[in-house]
């Protein structure tokens, strides 16, 4: 007998005890029992290799041992205590937070998850600018509270029938699918300035903050051009509002660089975080120039927020991260598996979109006629997790297949999944 319950009765308790929304990949889900650096294990034994990481979040791979060494240390010393308590971990990670974000990020506050981290940033911008609009891309998701919801550019994660008003969208920088139907580089980043054309016309000019991710995550690994944000910045500057980078999802090496907005050379005034630098423990947290920071100064308080073990964990998923070069490594395998995906998409037309950086790419499909292909993804991703690879899904189309694997991934992990990925489309894309 196995020791496990199996996926027959996960799946029956979570119907019977979990709130419906919760919901899950593949036709034929196993039950994931284990996990090693880039590897997990179902309850047969059966092992994966991991190329979505739980969504961007075990950067430095599952269980690693020198980062589960620290927080095994820290849970029998001191798991709890509250930030009205003075504890060490925390304020060490501030000032290390402080020293790889780039620009003038110093004063972070710390909660438990990306939403919780939108949702204070948003607070904070208000609070410094005593302007309440916002403006958001579409395509964009920060969030599942009110107002991150309310900010999400993407009808399928905004649940909430009364959504927050005052949050305006601007079109994203989708080079594959023009939302103003131009090309680049010909189209002159129309799409950067079309958020002056939001603040003239759909605003009071009264905006608090423009909230991107520097690559749309779950909107479809959409990468904007070189330039883009540099455009943007300047417009935002020009009125006085401030620039908000949600690094939930691109943070801690996972494109190459420390933060992906450094690709785009410029500095946003508030960036959060969250999901890699816990490395699977519950952290967020938002870090803001001392200028901004300083204007939140009415108590506030998170009873969970960087507590010693998610705070200890985080400084040796840091310190794991420096001491082993991952974002270079991020760099240079996610030039291999790039380069990889081009190849398949010279022989596979399924694929018409190849974008991302670093380890965070995606692969659109696409239908004969150029539509999204979504029925197709969630077969290859079911035949690739048949063969023992997981990779994820995302866009508005749930067309584009995501990888964006554990940073300690080999290059002959991806060479397998480049040529099992070949096997699929040529299977299953006809
Ligand atoms: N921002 C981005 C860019 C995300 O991808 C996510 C989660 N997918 C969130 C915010 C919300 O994070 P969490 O689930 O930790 O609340």
């Amino acid at each position: 007998m196995s020791q496990f319950i199996g996926p027959e009765e996960i799946l029956r308790k979570k119907k019977e005890y979990m709130i419906p929304c919760v919901y899950h990949f593949f036709q034929e889900p196993m039950q994931l029992v284990r996990g090693s650096m880039q590897h997990l294990y179902d309850q047969n034994g059966k092992e994966y290799l991991d190329c979505f990481a739980g969504v961007s979040v075990v950067n430095c791979g599952h269980c690693n041992p020198d980062i589960t060494k620290e927080i095994c240390k820290q849970v029998e010393t001191l798991q709890h205590t509250c930030t009205i308590y003075l504890t060490e971990p925390i304020v060490n990670l501030a000032e290390s937070l402080a020293q790889v974000t780039p620009g003038e990020l110093q004063k972070t506050f710390f909660c438990s998850s990306g939403t919780e981290a939108n949702e204070g940033a948003a607070l904070l911008a208000t609070l410094h600018t005593n302007h309440h609009e916002f403006i958001a891309l579409r395509q964009g998701l920060h969030g599942r509270t009110k107002l991150t919801m309310s900010l999400t550019g993407i009808g399928m994660w905004r649940t909430d029938p009364s959504p927050v008003g005052g949050i305006h969208f601007a079109p994203n920088a989708y080079c594959y699918r023009c939302p103003l139907g131009k090309r680049h580089p010909e189209c002159n980043l129309a799409c950067a300035d079309e958020i002056e054309n939001v603040i003239k016309f759909s605003t009071s000019g009264q905006v608090a903050a423009f909230f991107a991710e520097p690559i749309q995550g779950n909107g479809g690994i959409i990468t904007p051009p070189a330039g883009y944000f540099q455009r943007v910045k300047e417009i935002l500057d020009h009125y006085g509002i401030l620039l908000v980078m949600d690094e939930v999802q691109t943070g801690f090496g996972r494109t190459g660089k420390w933060f992906a907005c450094e690709h785009y050379g410029i500095n946003p005034d508030i960036m959060t975080m969250a999901k890699a630098l816990g490395n699977g423990t519950p952290v967020g947290a938002f870090t803001a120039t001392a200028a901004v920071a300083d204007s939140y100064t009415r108590p506030g308080a998170s009873t969970l927020g960087g507590n010693p073990v998610t705070a200890t964990a985080s400084l040796a998923t840091l310190r794991y991260l420096k001491e082993h070069n991952l974002p270079e490594r991020a760099a240079k395998l996610g030039a291999y598996l790039k380069k990889g995906l081009q190849e398949l998409q010279q022989r596979h037309p399924a694929i018409g979109d190849v974008r991302g950086l670093g380890l965070m790419l995606g692969a659109e499909i696409i239908l004969p006629d150029g539509s999204a292909a979504g029925d197709w993804v969630d077969a290859i991703l079911e035949d690739l997790k048949n063969k023992g690879f997981l990779i994820g899904k995302n866009g508005p189309g749930r067309n584009v297949l995501a990888f964006q694997p554990p940073l300690v991934i080999e290059e002959r992990d991806l060479a397998r999944l480049l040529d099992a990925l070949d096997d699929s489309l040529a299977k299953i894309c006809s």
